[in-house]
């Protein structure tokens, strides 16, 4: 008898046909494996049991990275007979419904070869197998085999072909397989000049040791690179970047140099020792590395070593980590070419001649409120497929809003969302969405758009993208509330058709047109209602209330106090250019000049930093918040703040000036810190108080958390104790990020409806 098998899952890149053909050779079935679009496809001739043990086993025992969705069994007519079990030639074009693998950290075992003296690949960087090495970064188009990726440019030496066709060999058909005959080869550069060496690598490992910056072109991108124990360079690379304090991820040597820097938890261990080699946000050690590289913030992104480069600098280098940030002028994305690698300015570019296919940057995870949760979901994650629990069978695509842009591919009950895009104000980055865009499609084969999904508001590149994009594909382009997107991407995480709404965050555009970012809303995926917010706070000076947060201070006290009283009380708080810039806000707070009005719950937390004097000037997104965070890490909530909360228009208002007037009493007569815990608690109290009363009146049983707020933990451990302390059920985000990187999904939810 003959059965025709489809696999559908992760089933491309990840050792899945050497494995069919194990068990199939093992059962003594006959047929062929082929990859057929984007699932496995099989041929099968033997018993009807046999088959079927043949399938248990595959569901059982099938490879580490794989992942089955599905597995179709049918019974067809039995025309050829096949004397063996064959891998085929992939069928180029086929069904759909799977996905390729993400990147995937180097192996044990290509480690052991690397540093085996005896090995071929001893010291070769771009050792990988089966088991592991790059394929987002490299794929260009589907079926994953050598020709549609980067690697086609580097035909196979004997010996390498020899293991790709032998189905017994880890590297039987192992796309990237390569080695120092046949593969990709690193250079080092000096300035623009090349370095004269037989060992760039070694030689890169001794300029880091030296203190120099170097470039470092990798898997999905390129990392600026230098020592962790010494300033001077750490300082010199925030001026090339224009970065004075935004921090930057370190790469430990081991898991002991981790536990030397920072506090690891067991979770923790097991994100940053896990395949996909995430940054983890941790607790640092103070004084156990340079200042500089995460300032004011009590915690540090750390990573472990992914790729054969990493590798071979520890192996030559004395330090126990380096930094190493993702090489980008700000907004833009990340240098991949050769040419952009050289403008950066660094004083050595360690450069490999493979092309990266997807720019992937690093990932970044940090356990809040004791769970996982993505800041920032690419290299290791993207394009794993993400389950939905919906019936709809419309495409839809979903461009982000404007700032950590991700793109959204939406199909039937599949998600699949880009790397992180970033800052698409830039036109570079709006470039790089694009492209993005057209490589979600061409992976998931997917040509027709029903609906594409943009931010409500009218000025954002994203959606003059959309409405383009809607043309070229006759769709209809959908505009969604920004925070609505946050909560429906939270409800499509967890299966949920309604839930309370928290959504807190920076900005996002209002119905009213307003900037919106603390919001509790009832929500479906078809609609919101708003049903409380926090109290609409003036920002003198617009956008520059964003950037000096004592601004805010000003305005947020300035329902408290009358004008004259208020100009002797901000006397005191530092933060203010001069007397004169003092009067001028003053001024337009009187007339309401340039002064928009927001229920942001992020300005409110800045505020709170710029009044207890830990931030005063914004450099990178969310940085006067943050820092209110790692500072209140150290205090406790002693002083007593009130959580008030009134009926407005019928919208719950919690009034955030009592909150802030509270605070500035404090001052003097508590510990500063101690007054940052207790504000940041009697915020999150106020927000947890008015979901419970809307989840109360509707009759909801489940309230969620989203927007970039709810990465403070402090904050989402107040709201989800307070939440569960009435029965409730709390939600917040598992598989995509709590800030702007998770609005396409919510985005493209919202639209499919
Ligand atoms: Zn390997
Ligand atoms: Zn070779
Ligand atoms: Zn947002």
């Amino acid at each position: 008898m003959a059965f025709r098998v489809v696999v559908r899952g992760v089933v491309q890149g990840v050792g899945f046909r050497p494995f069919i053909y194990r068990i199939a050779k093992g059962k003594n079935l006959r047929g062929y494996v082929r990859n057929a679009g984007n699932s496995v496809e099989l041929l099968l001739q033997g018993e009807r049991e046999e088959v079927n043990e043949f399938v248990e086993t595959v569901k059982r025992d099938h490879p580490p990275l794989s992942e089955i969705f599905s597995i179709d069994v049918k019974s067809v007519a039995d025309n050829e007979v096949y004397e063996d079990f064959l891998i085929l030639k992939s069928e180029a074009k086929g069904e759909t419904g799977s996905a390729i693998p993400p990147d995937v950290a180097l192996c044990d075992k290509c480690i052991q070869e690397i540093f085996d003296p005896g090995d071929k690949r001893y010291h070769y960087p771009f050792t990988v197998c089966t088991d592991c090495g790059p394929r987002f970064t490299i794929i260009e188009d589907l079926p994953y085999d050598r020709e549609k990726t980067t690697m086609r440019v580097f035909p196979m030496c004997r010996d390498c072909s020899r293991e790709y066709e032998d189905p017994l060999d880890r590297r039987f058909h192992a796309e990237p397989t390569c080695c120092p005959v046949c593969g990709p080869e690193y250079i080092l550069y000096k300035g623009r000049d090349r370095v004269n060496t037989s060992d760039p690598v070694r030689d890169a490992a001794k300029a880091l040791d030296r203190g120099r910056i170097v470039a470092i072109k990798g898997v999905g991108g390129t990392h600026l690179a230098t020592k962790t124990t010494m300033d001077e360079p750490i300082l010199r690379i925030r001026e090339m970047l224009g970065r004075p304090q935004k921090p930057f991820a370190v790469m430990a040597r081991d898991i002991g140099s981790v536990e030397d820097i920072a506090f690891l938890g067991a979770e923790e261990r097991n994100l940053i020792e896990s395949f996909r080699r995430p940054i983890v946000l941790l607790k640092k050690r103070d004084g156990a590395l340079s200042e500089y590289i995460s300032p004011g913030l009590h915690n540090i992104g750390v990573m472990l070593p992914y790729a054969g480069v990493h590798h071979l600098l520890f192996h030559h280098s004395r330090e126990p980590a380096f930094v190493m940030t993702s090489a980008n002028i700000p907004g833009e994305p990340m240098a991949i070419e050769d040419k952009d690698i050289f403008s950066l300015g660094a004083e050595y570019s360690l450069i490999h001649n493979r092309r990266i296919a997807n720019r992937c940057d690093d990932s970044v995870v940090k356990i809040v409120a004791g769970e996982k949760t993505l800041l920032r979901r690419s290299r290791g994650y993207v394009p794993q497929l993400i389950d939905l629990n919906i019936e709809d069978r419309a495409n839809v695509l979903a461009l982000g809003p404007e700032l950590d842009v991700t793109a959204c591919l939406l199909k039937g009950n599949k998600a699949l969302v880009s790397q992180y895009i970033g800052n698409t104000t830039k036109i570079k980055t709006l470039e790089y969405l694009g492209r993005a865009v057209e490589n979600l499609m061409s992976l998931s084969r997917v040509e027709e758009i029903d609906a594409v999904a943009v931010d409500l508001h009218p000025g954002f590149s994203t959606a003059r993208l959309g409405e383009e994009l809607g043309e070229r594909y006759g769709a209809k382009v959908v505009r969604v509330q920004h925070h609505h997107a946050h909560i429906a991407s939270l409800m499509m995480e967890h299966s949920v058709k309604e839930c309370v709404g928290i959504a807190v965050d920076g900005v996002g555009y209002g119905i009213d047109g307003k900037p919106w970012g603390g919001e509790i809303m009832v929500a479906t995926l078809k609609g919101f209602e708003r049903v409380g917010s926090l109290m609409p706070q003036p920002m003198p000076g617009g956008d520059l209330a964003t950037r000096f947060p004592a601004r805010m201070v000003a305005g947020i006290l300035s329902s408290k106090y009358p004008l004259k009283e208020l100009g002797s009380i901000l006397k005191d708080i530092k933060g203010f250019r001069n007397s004169r810039e003092v009067e001028l806000i003053l001024r337009q707070l009187d007339r309401g000049f340039n002064t928009p009005e927001t229920t942001s719950a992020g300005r409110v937390l800045d505020a709170i930093s710029a009044l207890l004097g830990v931030c005063y000037e914004r450099t990178y997104e969310g940085e006067p918040a943050v820092k209110l965070e790692s500072f209140a890490k150290g205090g406790k909530a002693l002083v007593d703040i009130p959580v008030a909360i009134s009926e407005n228009k019928r919208r719950m208002v919690l009034d955030t000036a009592s909150i802030l007037e509270a605070a500035l009493f404090a001052i003097g007569r508590y510990k500063k810190r101690d007054i940052a815990a207790s504000a940041q608690k009697a915020l999150a109290t106020g927000l947890a108080r008015m979901a419970l009363m809307a989840a109360e009146k509707n009759g909801i049983r489940v309230v969620g958390i989203s927007g970039g707020v709810a990465y403070n933990d402090a904050i989402v451990t107040t709201v989800k104790t307070v939440v569960e302390a009435e029965g409730l059920r709390f939600i917040s985000h598992r598989r995509v990020p709590c800030g702007d990187g998770g609005v396409s999904l919510g985005q493209a939810a919202v639209a499919a409806m």
